[in-house]
Parts: C-alpha cells; structure tokens; sequence
C-alpha cells in the first residue's frame, strides 16, 4: 500500500518513507492512497485478543513494509504493563444503559495522546532503518503541555532519536512544567522560552528552517523531524482503539455484531475523530461522528454550514487541547470526501491561507452531514457537566470529556436517536484538578502539586501513579532561553 499527499495523488511513498517524512514535501498530509477492509469475521477473530494484538491486527493492514513479528514487538513495548496502568489499556466504561466512555488516558501522561505517541517513535526509529538513513533524527517540539511531556515519555531512549521539547514559560500549568521538567531518559531535553505559545512555535518553526543549523547538524550526524499530529504515524495507532471498543462491547454483550454504534470525540486538531472515520470506513459499523467542541466553535460552524473561517475571536478555555482555530487534520477528510481530489483540496487551502476562510462543495457539504453530527459547549456547561457526572454516576471525568458528554446529550435531545454512543475520554482528570474541584464545588485549592491529593482526598479516587509520584521527582532542567537563543540550546544539546 502507498502514501499519496493530500495536495499532489501522483506522488506515492512507501509507509516507512511517510512516516519518516511527516508531511508531504508540497505541504499536504500523506494519506493511505486506498484503504483495507476489515475481513468478515475480524471482529470476531479481534473479540478475544489483547489490546497489543488488535493493534498488531490493524496497523498492519496498513504497513505492508513492515513484519507482523516487528510490529508486536513495537505493541509490546508501547502498551505494555509498564506504560499503561490498566491491562485492557483502553478499556470501556459503561456509564449508563446505553452510553459508553472509552479511557484513552491510563498511559504514563494521563492524556490520550500516549496511545500515539507511546507507538510513533517505534514506527519512525524503524522506519529510518528500512529508508537506510544513518544519521540520528532530532525530534523538535514546540508544546503547550500535553504533546510535548507525552512525546518526551515516548521517545525516551528509542534508537536512532532525540527529542528536544520547547515550552513557553507562562503557558503551562505549574504540573505540566513539573512533568516535562523532571523527565528521565538519555536522549530528552527541555527548556523553556521567554513568552507564550506562539513565542516557542515561532522560535521552533524558525530551528527547522534554518539552513546554517542544519548544515551544522547535519555534520554532527542529525536531522530534524516532527511528532506532530499529522505524522500517519500518530493517525494510525488511533484507528485501534476505535475498533477494540467495539470488540469490547460484543464481548461484554452489551451490543451484537453489525449493531451500530455512534462515536462522540472531544476535538481540536480533527486527529481523533479523524481515526474514528477512517475506522468506519474500513467497515467498523459506526452510525453518526459526533464532534465535539468548546467555545472555538470553528468546527461545529463548518459542520454544519460547509464553511471554515477561522476569522473570530479566540478563547482560552478550561478544555485547553481544543483551543484550535486551525485543525489541521482536516485536510485529510476533505481530500476523502472529494473522492481524493487533490486540486481540490489545493484550492480550499489556498483560499484557507489567503483569506482564513474556505466554503466546500455542495456534494461534500451533504457527506458532511451525512456523516457527522457537531455541537459545542462552554465553560459553564463544562463544569455542570463534570458536577453532574460525579453527582449522578460517580463517575469523574476531565473538561475535555465533559465537553463531549455534554454535547452528546445534545444531540440526543435534538434528535432522538438513542443508538449506543462511545464517548471518547481523553485526560484523566488528574491533569486538570483545578478546574474539577471547581466544579465539584471546592474554593480553596491547594499550592502546586497538593491539588492533586487534594482531588484524591475530595472525591476517593486515586490519582493516576506518574501525577501522584511527581512530587518525589528531581527536576533535571532549569534552562530558560529568550527565542533568539534557542539555536544555541540546540548546539548544546547535539554536541
Ligand atoms: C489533543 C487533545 C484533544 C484534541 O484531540 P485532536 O486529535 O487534536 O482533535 C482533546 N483532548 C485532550 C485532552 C487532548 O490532549
């Protein structure tokens, strides 16, 4: 199977080579040229596997340049007990008679992107051997939290990688900056830089497009690459979880095979529910694609109306993964449902970069609808939302769940429908003990990392062990760097 970018179907790649790569060279994202179908009895076969198996079972469907045998080992070390706290590693819950959260956070983050991020630098080390590069591939990160302190857990150590993650010095929470700071591992580094998101993405973007550095490295045995979420890398691994869920509640009875189900996803970059479309379309019998956000309401807008503009306020709000007016992942939907028209997807880009805004077609506008419903939720609704599960279900979830649940009560009230829906749960709770324990009511937070026994003592649910250890961990970095200085942290690093 090849890879094609969204913008140019004529360019194909192997996986390894996609991989690799990250991003198409003319700015599109490499997306499967065609996609597998689940065989009739994979259900079946998958029902009564390990979760290292089901991956095993999907992603090489897709990588035909990769062994079996190699990608079990790949599963083994990425979900293993070590990694993951619970050995279903995405199990789902069962809220009420008919609704269903899948926990995509009991990796050593807390946050779903470790079912990505846990898999990519296997892939990607992999993947340098097969392309036969000898130099060491410099993974550069710009984060606002999550990404960076989940990319760091998941290339600690791999062969043939570093990492280097960048984070703005007043853009995280004092946890998250506890996290990334006390990191372990041989090949990581971290430091932050003077100012905020766009200070740190800017000075990153600007190490990748510098030529004098790359030439240095390049020398010392080092190229630069991502572990961005449009890497196919990332994408992959999370078409898994989809269908194991599904397994999980055959096996559990709760649904027969060929019974639909609806998936509702907490959205930011469009990765998530991306997965869980392409999972559809390999034959999963998925009903309805619920996205759902918060008050960056771009997506529930172009849901509906066919058009993206990205000109409009911008929020900063308790669910801070979905603080997105651009998602990127996008690209790769449209690209489907144009049926892989990539002039066209060059076009809406085009006007995407030009003007902020884009209008799709009627025929993709009624796909859209088709296939997705959307609804988005503010703080307010958030935070009622994290109340009222833990008053009604005893069951505590995170601001991005609760933006899901929320509006997956939505829809059900406007539409009725009542089919079995999986709520995609993407945090542990743990990582936002601020904004839970208001929710639950309490005023008086403890300093630092206090909040997080204060939430375990509050409500009797153990925190997760990586967030409830931290405070015993030796900080390791310490280095702030203005933006004009991070060249030189890079050189430190790399020597
Ligand atoms: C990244 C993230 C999201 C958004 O996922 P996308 O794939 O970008 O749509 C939602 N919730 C949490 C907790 C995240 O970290």
């Amino acid at each position: 199977m090849y890879y094609v970018s969204t913008r140019n179907r004529n360019a194909r790649l192997t996986a390894a080579e996609a991989i690799a790569q990250g991003l198409a060279a003319d700015g599109g994202l490499l997306t499967p040229e065609v996609f597998p179908l689940l065989a009739p009895n994979a259900l079946d076969s998958m029902k009564d596997m390990s979760y290292q198996q089901r991956a095993v079972y999907v992603m090489n469907s897709y990588l035909d340049d990769f062994s079996a045998s190699e990608l079990s080992g790949f599963a083994a070390s990425a979900y293993g007990p070590d990694k993951f706290d619970v050995k279903e590693v995405a199990p789902v819950r069962a809220v009420d008679g008919n609704t269903y959260c899948l926990e995509l956070w009991h990796g050593p983050t807390c946050a779903f992107k470790d079912m990505a991020l846990q898999m990519l630098p296997h892939l990607l080390s992999a993947s340098l051997v097969k392309n036969d590069e000898k130099k060491t591939a410099c993974i550069l990160v710009a984060t606002s939290g999550d990404t960076g302190k989940a990319a760091l857990e998941g290339f600690r150590d791999v062969k043939g990688t570093c990492i280097l993650v960048f984070y703005p010095k007043d853009g995280v929470s004092a946890i998250q900056e506890l996290q990334m700071n006390t990191q372990e591992g041989e090949n990581v580094g971290v430091c932050s830089v003077v100012g905020n998101f766009d200070d740190a993405q800017t000075g990153v973007k600007k190490l990748f497009s510098d030529e004098p550095l790359r030439e240095e490295l390049a020398k010392r045995g080092y190229f630069f690459s991502s572990a961005n979420s449009i890497n196919w890398g990332r994408v992959l691994p999370q078409i898994v979880y989809y269908i194991s869920a599904y397994c999980d509640l055959m096996k559990a009875g709760s649904i027969n095979k060929g019974d639909l189900i609806n998936i509702c996803v907490p959205t930011g970059n469009f990765g998530n529910i991306l997965a869980a479309y392409y999972a559809k379309k390999m034959g999963l019998p998925v009903g309805k694609l619920i996205c759902a956000s918060n008050s960056n309401n771009v997506l529930t807008d172009f849901l509906r109306t066919g058009v993206y503009d990205r000109n409009r306020t911008f929020y900063n709000t308790m669910s801070p993964s979905m603080d997105i007016l651009i998602s990127s992942n996008l690209e790769r939907m449209l690209y489907e449902l144009s049926g892989g028209d990539d002039a066209e997807v060059r076009r809406y880009m085009a006007d995407l970069s030009a003007s902020g805004r884009y209008e799709v077609s009627d025929a993709i506008k009624a796909k859209l609808t088709g296939l997705f419903a959307s609804g988005y939720c503010d703080d307010a609704g958030t935070q009622e939302t994290i109340g009222r599960m833990w008053r009604e279900h005893k069951y505590l979830i995170d601001p991005h769940t609760a933006v899901a649940f929320r509006v997956l009560e939505q829809y059900r009230r406007e539409t009725g429908d009542q089919t079995p829906a999986v709520v995609a749960s993407t945090a542990s709770p743990f990582k936002f003990c601020d904004s839970v324990l208001g929710a639950l009511g309490v005023t008086e937070l403890r300093e630092g990392t206090g909040i997080i026994d204060q939430l375990a003592e509050v409500t009797g649910v153990a925190a997760p062990a990586p967030l409830a250890s931290l405070k015993d961990k030796t900080v390791r970095f310490h280095q702030t760097v203005t933006r004009e200085h991070m060249v030189d942290q890079v050189l430190e690093m790399l020597r």
